[in-house]
């Protein structure tokens, strides 16, 4: 039978229970049989040198779902070299599956997408769910897209969701979103404070046992 699987790609520098609970809440909302977390390899936005090796990264998501059936891993991003675009994972992704995948991203991601590679054709590709902030609700829907985006989609108003000419479905989904990132996890471990109850407790022993984002020199 056909399955619905959602993609989550990110840094994951650390993964946290804001990402955690995100995916969980949209597995519900969506009726995801499963969600693939795919760490990024060298993300195209980001400063590289805040970004631990790859091999922890996987490990610290690896420990951190593997208590939820519904959550998998991916390395696909990390074991292709250079940089990490979305539109090659999804592409492998979409090749010889006849699964219905619904990529996963942020709303802070989302408002970036005008510079992601070949981000037109994104859209051909699955289905979109952009995690929103509490409030979100309120938005007009004409102020949920960036001007590029808005030719080839259009608003249904009975099913809530903007439609691509390709078919797919763009979503905006209200999460409790904990505000919670990666930087402030990394920045609390930097200084040797808790981060008790921001990333789940496996990952924090994992990211202590190996000396991970402290302060060198
Ligand atoms: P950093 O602080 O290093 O920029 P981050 O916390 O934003 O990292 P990423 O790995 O860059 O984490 O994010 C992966 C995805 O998760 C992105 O789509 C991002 O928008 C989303 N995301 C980040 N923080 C949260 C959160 N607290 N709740 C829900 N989604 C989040």
């Amino acid at each position: 039978m056909r399955k619905n699987i959602g993609l989550f790609g990110g840094t994951f520098n650390p993964i946290h229970l804001g990402h955690l609970r995100g995916a969980e809440e949209i597995r519900e909302a969506f009726c995801l049989d499963e969600v693939v977390f795919i760490p990024s390899a060298i993300p195209p936005h980001k400063a590289i040198e805040e970004i631990i090796d790859a091999k922890h990264r996987l490990e610290i998501v690896r420990l951190a779902i593997a208590s939820n059936p519904y959550f998998s891993i991916s390395d696909i991003e990390l074991s292709r070299a250079g940089k990490s675009y979305s539109i090659d994972t999804l592409r492998h992704f979409r090749e010889g599956c006849a699964d219905t995948l619904f990529f996963i991203l942020g709303g802070d991601a989302f408002v970036e997408i005008e510079t992601w590679k070949d981000f037109q054709n994104l859209f051909t590709l699955c289905h979109f769910i952009v995690m929103a902030r509490p409030g979100f609700h309120k938005t007009p829907a004409a102020s949920q897209l960036p001007g590029a985006l808005t030719s080839p989609f259009h608003y249904d108003l009975e099913m809530r969701v903007w439609i691509h000419s390709s078919g797919h479905h763009l979503s905006f989904r209200e999460i409790s979103f904990l505000d919670i990132s990666s930087t402030k996890v990394r920045e609390l471990i930097e200084r040797g404070e808790s981060v008790r109850y921001l990333i789940p407790p496996e990952t924090e022993a994992y990211i202590h046992q190996h000396g991970l984002y402290r302060k060198r020199g």
